[in-house]
């Protein structure tokens, strides 16, 4: 019998899945995708999908700390009532290794930081905008100016856009928010850093996995299903295993670049770019300097890492229970973005993990470390070439044969959480089968 299939089993597809009772085929054993916690024993190496009994854990997520932020408050009500949500007041910062400066974010808000001098010129520079706007680096030298942009803007953005900063569109002009109001209040001093959009967020009392699993225990799950091949002629999915499924209509969370490959479809113009990301998450005990933020971003390391993230900062249960030595340790994640699929080799992999290390010990952030773990992320932002119609077309042709792409990666757009289950509940919801007759009479 041919039906609607839903491809992936991260937050979207759970979605997707718990509003329409389609089948979720997931290619992993764990649901949640790269929102999904584990959890690992100091000194050890293996990864734990269950909450261990003892807590003498440190707790991770795939994808680095994943907090939920934005999103319509009707979506955070569905998201309440699966799991308790506690609520948070973002902490976060540049890092300025050179000088080892901790600067609060937004940067432009808090110039009287960076010195009298540099506060001057830099406030010269954005009270008088000039340039156009067709690239990331175009954008960010208009509205920073060319002393910000000197001092962090373009060393972050390339470091965390893997160098293609000056090729892509501008994009996610929300997380640069500006405010020219709010810039000269943070030179004098009176800086604001409760702005932009994740200036607030929630998390679950139980990790995310706690979110993810009890979705996926209402959804019709088959893991351990990696699709390989789609025929959308014979509307055919192939899997790893050999097994084939028929359907009539797909509902798709995976990348849109990998759905065209699975498809063998095409549009005629080049696709848009990806970053990957190297995730490396660190249990280890606290370095005199180490930060109170729960994250903060870097213009540059000599490990190449963008962000380096407190995930114990956020929630102390990160750290392992049960020797009152949860005050000396640390719970961190750090990410690195590679340009679209250009997986380090073996050896740089393992290299990774020590260099970042002897980094963030010399910074002063850890003393000894305990846990190196680290996941690699394919496609983990998604950009455009300025102009390029490749999304619009892509989706198009996608959806001319009942493939309905949905989510950040689906539908190749920045978003968080929130607004992917949004995107999976309305998705699942139009496309659930509806017969009026019934409805109206329930
Ligand atoms: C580094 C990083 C940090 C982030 N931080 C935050 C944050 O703090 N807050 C926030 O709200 N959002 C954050 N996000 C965004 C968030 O991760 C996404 O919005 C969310 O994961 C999207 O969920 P998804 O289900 O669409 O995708 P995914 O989580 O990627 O799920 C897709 C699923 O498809 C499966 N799959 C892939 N290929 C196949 C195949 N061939 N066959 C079958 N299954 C397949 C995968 O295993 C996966 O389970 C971050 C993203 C990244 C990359």
């Amino acid at each position: 019998m041919k039906q609607t299939l839903i491809l992936g089993g991260g937050v979207t597809g759970l979605a997707a899945g718990l509003a329409s009772g389609f089948p979720v085929y997931e290619a992993t054993s764990q649901a949640g995708g790269i929102c999904s916690s584990y959890w690992v024993r100091p000194g050890n190496a293996e990864r734990i999908h269950e909450t261990p009994q003892d807590g003498r854990c440190y707790r991770f997520e795939i994808g680095g700390g994943h907090w939920i932020f934005g999103g319509d408050q009707a979506v955070l009500a569905f998201i309440g009532s699966f799991v308790e949500l506690r609520s948070y007041v973002r902490m976060s910062a540049v890092y300025f290794p050179e000088r080892r400066q901790i600067v609060p974010y937004p940067l432009q808000n808090h110039l009287h930081h960076l010195g009298p001098d540099l506060a001057s010129r830099a406030m010269a520079d954005m009270l008088a905008p000039s340039g156009t706007t067709t690239t990331m680096r175009d954008w960010l030298a208009h509205h920073f100016g060319r002393t910000l942009c000197e001092e962090f803007f373009f060393p972050f953005h390339d470091l965390y856009t893997a160098g293609l900063y000056d090729r892509i569109a501008p994009q996610d002009a929300f997380k640069s928010p500006i405010d020219l109001a709010a810039v000269k209040r943070g030179a004098r001093g009176e800086g604001d850093d409760k702005v932009g959009y994740n200036a607030r967020f929630v998390y679950p009392a139980n990790g995310l996995s706690a979110l993810a699993n009890v979705m996926a225990a209402r959804c019709d799950m088959h893991f351990d299903a990696t699709v390989v091949r789609i025929d959308p002629r014979s509307r055919l999915v192939h899997f790893a295993d050999g097994s084939t499924v028929p359907y009539d209509r797909l509902i798709s969370t995976l990348p849109l670049s990998t759905m065209m490959e699975l498809t063998s479809l095409s549009v005629d113009v080049p696709a848009d770019p990806f970053t990957s990301v190297l995730v490396l998450n660190i249990g280890a005990r606290r370095g005199p300097r180490c930060p109170d933020q729960h994250w903060v971003y870097v213009p540059f390391s000599r490990a190449g890492f963008h962000r380096v993230g407190f995930y114990s900062a956020v929630e102390p249960d990160f750290l392992p229970a049960g020797d009152g030595a949860r005050a000396e340790k640390v719970s961190i994640y750090v990410e690195r973005a590679y340009p679209g699929g250009a997986k380090p080799s073996r050896e740089d992999q393992d290299a990774f993990p020590h260099e970042v290390v002897e980094e963030l010990q010399e910074w002063g952030f850890i003393a000894g470390a305990e846990v190196l773990d680290a996941t690699w992320i394919d496609v983990a932002y998604t950009w455009s070439w300025p102009g390029s119609p490749w999304r619009e077309r892509a989706l198009r042709v996608l959806e001319a044969q009942d493939i309905f792409p949905v989510g950040r990666y689906g539908r190749w757009v920045f978003q968080g959480i929130a607004d992917s289950i949004r995107d999976g509940l309305m998705v699942g919801s139009a496309l659930r089968p509806f017969d009026p007759s019934k409805e109206l009479l329930s």
